[in-house]
């Protein structure tokens, strides 16, 4: 295939990911966006330089961007199968089954793809494979191994480490190794048993001393956060992206401890939020529908269940003062499958009240700028690489057309055309 095409739609998204160009084209050459004009004036010949593609009638958006994914991991419906495989599956196993999972993922839309925690020794390789033609994929940005404490959320595949200094120490070994950024548990999680996620895991002080090593290593560090002392202590040390943000009180008899000043300061600071609200919204419609068990609460939150609206308006307080979000699934887990990115952005739209062209951008270009990928890519705009998915239908009016996959394009290559995989 040649490496410079256009692509014709009836509706491509502008640069800004705010309103439909109608009856233009997306000029590609080597793999990069070099244009977007109109239809009507493209040069006569360009097919002798070009391969020609005519979309039709579709929404063409920049490729979507997953913020959160554990690509080893089992999703599905069921938790219980979802823990127990991470546990016990083999490093094969876990290499196969994410090879499989980020192919899926791509069929999507989704051309670019963080993973925010898996063996070092299965996802490196898996990124290395994609970068090398190998495999197909998204373009990866990962975590390797999250930096837990000892018995702490996720120690199954994740790096153990307890105080400050071996805090540290981790960090640097995550980035010898390959790492893109870091990934630390600041409080338990529902996924681990031996990890309360209502209870901080590291002090103040010990987040601290990994966010300037992070910065030292121009390496982004992110924190999975349940608790509103864990969001405290990482607003605190400054903390790139807090995940979750889920604000529970650490008294089990009590529900949430949401603090509007620590919210501010996260604002104020530029700190990001990934608030996980697809894949849980998933969860509540399927379990609502009859379709799947409800939820196995964790030993520690089962005193008091809080209900989702009260974290929705928690999260939409947080949007008020300015906290800026960003589409992680936490793909991988139950109701986080690896074909539903698009869950993100409903999420954003049917919980937080976001604007259907709002949660698009969330989805794109303000997700890429969170990832400190915006030069790269996540918009149609001359420069970036041609990283784009097409939808039949218009997500701009119902947000769940951004399901309806046709067509994705990665680094200037078409993977998916009129439905059928390429790859
Ligand atoms: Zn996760």
């Amino acid at each position: 295939m040649t490496a410079n095409a256009v692509f014709k739609a009836a509706r491509i998204a502008n640069a800004e990911v705010t309103a439909w160009l109608r009856d233009h084209a997306v000029i590609v050459e080597n793999g990069r966006i070099s244009e977007v004009v109109s239809q009507s004036s493209i040069a006569d010949g360009i097919a002798d330089s070009h391969a020609v593609h005519e979309l039709g009638d579709v929404s063409l958006l920049p490729g979507l961007i997953e913020a959160h994914a554990h690509m080893h991991t089992a999703a599905g419906p069921d938790p219980v199968y979802t823990q127990q495989s991470a546990f016990n599956d083999s490093k094969e196993f876990f290499i196969m089954r994410a090879v499989d999972h980020i192919r899926t993922t791509l069929l999507s839309g989704v051309t670019t793809m963080r993973d925010l925690g898996g063996p070092t020794d299965v996802v490196f390789p898996v990124r290395d494979a994609v970068r090398a033609g190998v495999i197909p994929g998204p373009r990866l940005q990962l975590a390797g191994a999250p930096i837990t404490t000892t018995a702490g959320h996720c120690w199954f595949f994740g790096s153990e480490a307890d105080t400050a200094e071996e805090v540290v120490r981790a960090i640097r070994a995550q980035v010898k190794l390959g790492a893109d950024l870091i990934k630390i548990m600041s409080t338990g999680g529902m996924f681990t048993p031996t990890a309360n996620p209502r209870s901080a895991q590291y002090p103040v002080e010990t987040l601290r001393a990994a966010v300037v090593e992070a910065e030292r290593l121009n390496v982004q560090i992110v924190s999975h956060c349940l608790a509103a002392d864990g969001v405290r202590n990482c607003v605190e040390a400054g903390i790139h992206t807090l995940i979750h943000a889920r604000w529970h009180d650490s008294d089990f008899s009590k529900g949430l401890a949401y603090d509007p000043d620590v919210a501010q300061m996260a604002a104020d600071k530029g700190i990001w939020a990934d608030p996980t609200t697809g894949h849980i919204m998933v969860g509540d419609v399927r379990i609502k529908a009859g379709d799947v068990p409800a939820r196995v609460p964790h030993w520690a939150v089962s005193a008091t269940t809080v209900p989702e609206e009260q974290h929705d308006a928690v999260l939409r307080d947080m949007r008020e003062r300015g906290v800026r979000f960003v589409t992680g699934l936490d793909m991988g887990m139950a109701h986080g499958e690896f074909d539903m990115s698009a869950a993100n952005a409903w999420s954003f739209v049917d919980l937080l009240g976001f604007s259907n062209w709002e949660a698009l951008a969330a989805s794109t270009i303000d997700t890429a700028e969170s990832l400190r990928l915006a030069s790269e890519t996540g918009a149609i705009k001359a420069g970036l690489s041609a990283d784009l998915m097409a939808v039949s239908g218009d997500p701009s009016n119902d947000i769940k057309d951004l399901f309806d996959c046709t067509d994705v394009v990665v680094e200037g290559r078409l993977v998916k055309r009129d439905g059928r995989a390429l790859v």
